[in-house]
Order: structure tokens, then C-alpha cells, then sequence
């Protein structure tokens, strides 16, 4: 069997892993273990999350009202607009850290639930496009995070996902892995457009929003495409640099 093969063929496993595991009722919440979890946790532990709160709609840096932040005003980023849900901090981190790395594919399906409950609050966009991994990585992890997100949230809302329209043209090193000093010159010309039909209002989709600088450049490349409104949806946003 080729690594490709192989590599869809392990998509397949979990997928319909997940769909296992979300009809064995009940299961324990993946933080407390109650036996009571009507999806992956246990109604406690949905309420407790660490939400976001109040932020800047440019951005999602938390505030106590939501409003248009100084940095933005001084120095706005390539979106116009961040939706994140939750701040990275425990036990998000840990879940997200599980959705990405271990293969707990089905916490994707559980945040896209919680995301589409408040995205319904907003105008929505017509097109959802997760931020790609390049292909090296994607075959050596068997799935792309962000990707698995959109699908839940296209199942859940009334968007279309593409996942062949931005493409990762160079295989960077992962942004977790360095110093955020070297992260915006690591990241720089890593994405292209395929399809330069596209519509005016799109969203970009990833798992956190950390410094910003892969979304920033995948963001530019849909505006060189010709698309207006630009959005960024994560789970969640990194806190402590503000
Ligand atoms: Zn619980
Ligand atoms: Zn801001």
C-alpha cells in the first residue's frame, strides 16, 4: 500500500471511529469522567471552559468591551474580522493538543458545535477554507486539524468547505516549533491560491490563533485573489502576549 493510500485509508479508520464513538451512549467526559457526557464532556465541564468573553472583533484579544483594540487601530492584521470561542489555557490547550496530536478526532466535531452556536450570531461567510498543512505533514499526521474542524462547522452551518483552493507551497518548519521571533520569516510566502474565482466573503479556519503570522500570510493571499471580507475562526486564542 502507498504512504498515500495508506494515508486516506487511516482517514477513513477514524472517521468512522469517531462516528463509533459518538453513538455509544454514554460516554465519560474526557475531563472529569462523569458517565453523564452528552458529547465528548459532561455539561460542568462545557460550562467551566475558559471562554474568550468580551475582544476585539479584529483580533479576539480579550477586553472589557468589544471594541476595535490600539493594535489594531495602529497596525490591524491582514483579517477583518477574528471569531475565536475559548482562551488557550487549561484545559482547552490539552484538548486541542489531543484533536491534533492523538488522534482524538472526534473533540473536532465537539468544537465545531460549540463554534456554530455563536457563528450563528453573526453574518456568516459564504465559504469555509481551512488553513492547509503541506502535504509532507499531512501524510505523516493522516489528518489536518483544521480541516476536520471545517467539515463540522459546514455540517453544522450553511457554508461549503474547500480545502483545494489554499495550498501550502512550501513545507515550513512547524510554527509551535520555534521562537516567535523567527515564526513571521518561517511562515512568509508558505501559502497559494488555486481558484481565482472566489467569493467576496470567506473564512479562514485553524485550530489556535497564536501570533498570527500563518493566517496573516494565508489571509494576503485570499486578498490577492480578490476576495473582500476576509475572517479568522479558531477555537481558541493564545492570551499572554497581550
Ligand atoms: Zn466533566
Ligand atoms: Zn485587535
Amino acid at each position: 500500500m502507498s504512504r498515500n493510500s495508506l494515508s486516506v485509508y487511516r482517514q477513513k479508520i477514524s472517521h468512522q471511529l469517531t462516528q463509533l464513538y459518538s453513538n455509544m451512549m454514554p460516554t465519560p467526559c474526557l475531563l472529569c469522567g462523569a458517565s453523564n457526557a452528552q458529547s465528548c464532556l459532561c455539561h460542568d465541564c462545557i460550562k467551566n471552559l475558559p471562554r474568550l468573553g468580551p475582544s476585539c472583533p479584529r483580533c479576539a484579544t480579550p477586553l472589557t468591551f468589544s471594541t476595535i483594540c490600539g493594535q489594531c487601530l495602529r497596525n490591524p492584521p491582514e483579517q477583518d474580522a477574528t471569531f475565536s470561542i475559548f482562551r488557550y489555557q487549561s484545559p482547552i490547550d490539552r484538548l486541542i493538543t489531543d484533536l491534533k496530536y492523538r488522534d482524538k478526532l472526534f473533540l473536532s466535531r465537539f468544537f465545531a458545535q460549540q463554534m456554530a452556536e455563536q457563528a450563528n450570531n453573526r453574518p456568516l461567510p459564504q465559504l469555509l477554507i481551512p488553513i492547509p498543512l503541506h502535504t509532507k505533514r499531512l501524510r505523516h499526521r493522516g489528518y489536518n486539524q483544521a480541516m476536520e474542524l471545517a467539515r463540522y462547522l459546514s455540517k453544522q452551518l450553511p457554508t461549503p468547505v474547500r480545502n483545494d483552493i489554499l495550498i501550502r507551497t512550501q513545507d515550513t518548519l512547524p510554527q509551535a516549533s520555534l521562537p516567535f521571533s523567527e515564526r513571521k520569516k518561517n511562515i512568509k510566502r508558505a501559502f497559494g491560491v488555486n481558484n481565482f474565482n472566489l467569493p467576496k466573503h470567506i473564512a479562514l479556519i485553524d485550530d489556535v490563533l497564536t501570533t498570527g503570522h500563518t493566517a496573516d500570510v494565508a489571509a494576503k493571499a485570499l486578498r490577492q485573489a480578490n476576495v473582500n471580507t476576509i475572517e479568522l475562526w479558531t477555537i481558541a486564542r493564545t492570551i499572554r502576549h497581550y
